[in-house]
């Protein structure tokens, strides 16, 4: 339906569901409608009247308080604080002007549910803005606070986009036959800069654009971009969209970089993905900056994307193009990454991409999401398909990590962990914390260096994408385990030198997770000739890495310093814990594939070491009886 057929309908319906309601205006905001009335409040009151006017248009609604009529912000936080009962203390008040929306963070928000919702209908009554009731977040992230703010400051812009979103979104479909077909640009046959692009009858939608984590730390990190010049991009407004899976910089490191050449279309992602995004490119702008190495493009470009950024629910379906309808679902991979499901032409075809994905219960996650409509294409990624790769169990991980930090107390020696700052971080620090409280490891400070407790932060704020217990114990104020006095953030470069030059015993987390620049390389070149002390990897080692490097066993490596290179003797032990990973192993990803309620007709396996994809799709081929293979980069598959 395009957006004047959308908008005359809504009017025609209004009128019969509700009678004599007023609104002011009525628009189209992306895929959603959005009216907006100086009485939002009494639409609110009737939810099922909404629901059934949403449903006679196929479309969500969401219904905004007039801005005329809200009340002043100053005026409107002391009615507010009046408004609410007595024992509840407010933490913070945020309006939010693209919304409408006021945000009442508290501490125990099940107290106000408790004297059910009338409080918040006097609140909406009162000031008419419309209330949302938030927990106080146990730590302060000042990346969600940058986006809240960036977003206001943008509302009037943010806008005019989601308005021309709409329109382009509910254009007429091209005449023709359907077809569907998928072109590789980059994560076929390797791991690193991930990027997809569907290609519809009508509409193109590409999946990630990440950077090579091996080309970081070289001279010409452009190298590393996915094939951005792959013709079937161009010209580059053809594109109606982006989808993120999650934010690590192997799926979204050259995100920025397509705004910097003309992109200016939406990028579809959840909203603690994008928290995290902003967090991890702002880092790698200013550590690049600050090491003296070239970054593919500007602080600017990373403000465009947030910009653009259009945060969708999971389990939430959404018309992205003419032709194309998407939904997220839990990948189990990191905070708020996504399996995603294209539904493309009425049911012409279905296609799954696996992202990263983990399925398994862990410390942080859920398993993936595995409960989906039909699937006719199945991308999974293959990081762990090789043969031999299975994953010990997260309790032996455990025993293990414990036994490494037990022995390098005894030794007077350091550990310092390379990780990621978003996903493995975490579940060390929870592994750490429970074998400290439970007395299986003697008191040493954990240091976490690089974002780690930033990202942490932003982990604690979205508590209903965290697995049940770990969320219980986050809302239980005194048991949230990352804030366990074990764990030291080191916020200035003086701390990092006072615990480079510590006797010891101590365990350093620090990014980045593959060593390839960041805060790791610092402490690994004044500790690596030390025998006492460990170099400990979680997660994956991609090829080209310095990561890679040390753990096949090189024993003198050139690290790059401010001042040039510099070498490194190592002495250390080096290890590896395997069972912390957020990837599947083989088996996990086997049990996925037949969890899945239709049995996909073909499976497309990428996100792999060449010689591991290639083998892992002959297996999933003579397992599931399915045509599979790993399509190299720049290849186009048909789909259908
Ligand atoms: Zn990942
Ligand atoms: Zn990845």
């Amino acid at each position: 339906m395009k957006y004047e057929e959308v908008i005359a309908i809504t009017k025609e319906n209004l009128e019969t569901i509700f009678p004599g309601l007023g609104y002011t205006s009525l628009d189209m905001e992306g895929a959603n409608v959005v009216l907006y009335s100086k009485e939002s409040y009494k639409f609110l009151e009737d939810p099922e009247k909404i629901k059934k006017l949403a449903q006679s248009i196929r479309k969500r609604i969401i219904i905004r308080p007039d801005s005329s009529s809200l009340m002043d912000e100053k005026e409107a936080e002391e009615k507010i604080r009046k408004i609410m009962p007595e024992g509840v203390s407010i933490s913070d008040i945020f309006f939010d002007h693209e919304s409408g929306e006021v945000l009442i963070e508290v501490d125990d928000p099940e107290r106000i549910q408790a004297y059910d919702s009338q409080i918040i209908a006097t609140i909406r009554k009162d000031v008419k803005w419309a209330p949302r009731i938030i927990r106080t977040p146990p730590i302060r992230s000042a990346t969600i606070r940058m986006v809240r703010e960036f977003l206001k400051a943008e509302s009037d812009e943010r806008r005019k986009f989601l308005r021309n979103l709409a329109k382009r979104i509910s254009r007429d479909p091209l005449p023709g036959e359907n077809f569907a077909r998928l072109t590789c640009l980059g994560a076929w046959r390797e791991v690193g800069r991930a990027s997809s692009l569907l290609m519809t009858k009508s509409s193109k939608i590409m999946i990630d654009c990440g950077l090579d984590p091996a080309a970081v730390d070289t001279d010409d990190p452009a190298s590393g971009a996915p094939y951005l010049s792959a013709p079937e991009l161009w010209p580059l407004n053809s594109v109606d969209g982006v989808v993120l899976t999650h934010s690590h910089m192997d799926h979204s490191g050259f995100l920025p970089y397509l705004f910097s050449i003309g992109y200016d279309g939406p990028v579809y992602m959840t909203a603690p993905a994008r928290d995290l995004l902003l967090l991890l490119l702002m880092d790698y702008v200013k550590l690049g900056m600050s090491e003296n190495r070239k970054v593919p493009y500007k602080m600017e470009d990373v403000r465009s994307l947030i910009r653009h950024t259009v945060t969708l629910n999971y389990n939430e379906t959404t018309d992205i193009s003419p032709d194309v309808r998407v939904t997220l679902r839990n990948a189990g991979h990191i905070l708020g990454s996504s399996v995603v499901h294209f539904h493309i032409g009425e049911g012409f075809h279905n296609l799954l991409m696996s992202g990263d994905i983990k399925y398994m219960n862990s410390w942080l996650f859920n398993a993936a999401d595995s409960r989906l409509p039909r699937v006719e294409t199945f991308v999974t990624e293959s990081t762990y398909g090789g043969r031999n790769d299975f994953q010990p169990s997260r309790q032996e991980a455990g025993e293990r990590l414990g036994q490494i930090i037990r022995l390098a107390a005894e030794r007077k020696g350091k550990v310092l962990i390379p990780v990621f700052a978003v996903g493995r971080s975490q579940e060390v620090m929870l592994v750490l914390e429970e074998k400290y409280r439970l007395g299986e490891i003697p008191k040493i400070p954990v240091y976490l260096d690089g974002m780690i407790y930033e990202a942490t932060s932003i982990h604690t704020a979205y508590p209903e994408y965290l697995n049940s217990n770990l969320r219980d114990l986050i809302t239980r104020k005194k048991e949230n385990p990352f804030l366990s006095d074990i764990f030291v953030r080191v916020d200035a470069p003086e701390t990092r030198e006072n615990i480079v030059s510590d006797v010891g015993p101590l365990v350093v987390l620090a990014t980045s997770g593959m060593m390839n620049g960041g805060p790791v390389i610092e402490y690994f070149s004044n500790w690596a000739d030390d025998e006492r002390n460990f170099l400990l990897f979680v997660g994956y080692q991609a090829e080209g890495t310095l990561g890679r490097r040390i753990l096949s066993g090189a024993k003198q490596i050139n690290v790059r310093k401010n001042d040039g290179l510099k070498e490194v003797k190592i002495g250390m032990t080096v290890d590896t814990v395997d069972g912390f990973s957020g990837h599947s192993d083989r088996r996990q990803l086997m049990k996925y594939i037949e969890a899945l309620e239709f049995k996909p007709k073909r499976i497309l396996v990428n996100h792999g070491d060449a010689s591991k994809a290639t083998e892992f799709a002959r297996a999933l081929s003579l397992k599931f009886g399915v045509e599979s293979y790993a399509p190299y980069n720049l290849e186009t598959v048909r789909l259908r």
